[in-house]
């Protein structure tokens, strides 16, 4: 359950940021609204003949920093506010881990389960070819989001590299590798939130020896995560997907798993834990650490007296409301923000921009000690604000981000300056 516009409600943490943060009014005026919002229909023959067609967006937030960056998502519910949200969360994400980027994201409101591959295929050369003009290395940089990956990825470079009758593979990230993707790419979003989550330690866990975990969403990030946190030595206790939620209080075998969410493509009937009657029970399990990995408004204000966790760690995009945050702070869990949690992969799709701009190819090993190190560096900064203002992570990771589009959005000129010029 979500509120009536997501962006409104996203605005609301810039108002529980501002007070703390060094900005001016101009700079906060600028990031209340988004540079450009495109909004396209991809007309697509589908394999028994018809034509389908679908609305499709991408929004450039802002770009004072650098390019747009984000990814493109294929869900039913994708729309302008929903797409100029995760756009917004985009700005501030790459501000909080210092990318010389801005934010962007694009969608196609299509449920893609419903589609063959190949009118999926159609699909996502029709959202290049719609959106071309406003996409480019140096403009807007599209990637995966939620159920767009690698070979979507790939389809879209190609028909770009069409329509430009040239090979331009900075235009996206998350390609396969054959294509300039980079190593490490698909893992990224989970090892990031890993570093975050092993440099705050203790303050997220209250630091017990054995820290519970209940991760909602079993996808690319979700089941990545769970398998890192049980090698660490954390009791992943409930994990869900769209189709059953599975718990087991003695610690559920991650690896079995993932194997039956391979083989069969769901969690239903798993070989480890016992299903749960009601999935959303385990938003409110007695763990240390809950981790949204699913989609946004997860945790709403009907729920969030319930959380039983020391801990909430956005893995998804805005998985907690603006008023579910008021709740849980007032109750004193701790929220580690998607634009520092989920961080992870952008900062790799970065490394991906660098490597093709270059001509380069980065090891594996290149792309996680860097990526580590990027982590850890802004997690601390993160947690360094928070004990100066004695405010709660959330906001700290705000401030942070707010403080750096600030400082570059004053940096093109602010009304003082402008004021002094005229007398
Ligand atoms: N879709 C991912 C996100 O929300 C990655 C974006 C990117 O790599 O540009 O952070």
């Amino acid at each position: 359950m979500v509120s009536k516009s997501l962006l409104s409600d996203a605005n609301r943490r810039l108002e529980r940021a501002r007070p703390d943060a060094r900005i001016s009014d101009e700079a906060l005026a600028r990031l209340r609204q988004p540079r450009s919002s495109l909004k396209v229909t991809i007309p697509v023959r589908m394999d028994d003949g018809s034509l389908a067609i679908f609305p499709g967006y991408r929004v450039r937030y802002d770009s004072t920093r650098g390019p747009a960056k984000g990814g493109i998502r294929f869900h039913p519910k994708v729309d302008v506010d929903e797409t100029t949200t995760l756009a917004f969360w985009m700005t501030f994400k790459t501000a909080v881990v210092d990318l010389p980027f801005g934010g962007g994201k694009g969608g196609v409101c299509v449920d893609p389960k419903r589609l063959s591959v190949t009118e999926l295929e159609r699909l996502s050369r029709g959202y290049i070819a719609a959106v071309a003009d406003a996409i480019g290395p140096d403009t807007d940089v599209p990637a995966p989001d939620v159920a767009t990956n690698e070979l979507v990825m790939g389809w879209m470079a190609d028909e770009y590299a069409k329509i430009l009758r040239k090979a331009v593979p900075a235009v996206i990230t998350g390609k396969p590798l054959a294509l300039g993707g980079i190593p490490g790419r698909s893992s990224a979003t989970s090892d990031g939130a890993f570093h975050v989550i092993r440099v705050l330690g203790d303050e997220l866990t209250g630091g017990v020896s054995e820290p519970r975990v209940a991760i909602q969403g079993f996808g690319n990030a979700g089941a990545q995560l769970a398998q890192s946190l049980a090698d660490e030595g954390y009791w992943v206790v409930a994990v869900s997907d769209s189709s059953a939620a599975v718990h087991d209080p003695g610690g559920l075998d991650v690896t079995a798993l993932r194997k039956h969410k391979s083989d069969t493509g769901s969690l239903a009937d798993p070989p480890s834990g016992s299903e749960m009657d009601d999935p959303e029970e385990l938003l409110t399990l007695e763990v240390e650490l809950l981790v949204p990995a699913a989609l946004e408004g997860a945790i709403h204000k009907d729920n969030a007296e319930l959380v039983r966790a020391h801990s909430v760690v956005e893995v998804a995009n805005g998985p907690v409301t603006g008023e579910a945050d008021d709740i849980l702070d007032e109750r004193g869990v701790e929220v580690i923000p998607d634009i520092l949690a989920n961080a992870g992969g952008v900062t790799v799709s970065w490394f991906e921009w660098i490597q093709n701009r270059q001509g380069d190819r980065w090891t594996e090993d290149t792309v996680s000690t860097r990526l580590r190190k990027r982590m850890e560096k802004q997690t601390e900064a993160v947690r360094a604000i928070a004990g100066e203002s004695d405010v709660p992570l959330r906001n700290a990771a705000w401030i942070l981000a707010l403080e750096r589009l600030g400082e570059a959005m004053d940096a093109t000129g602010t009304e003082s300056l402008f004021g002094r010029s005229r007398s």
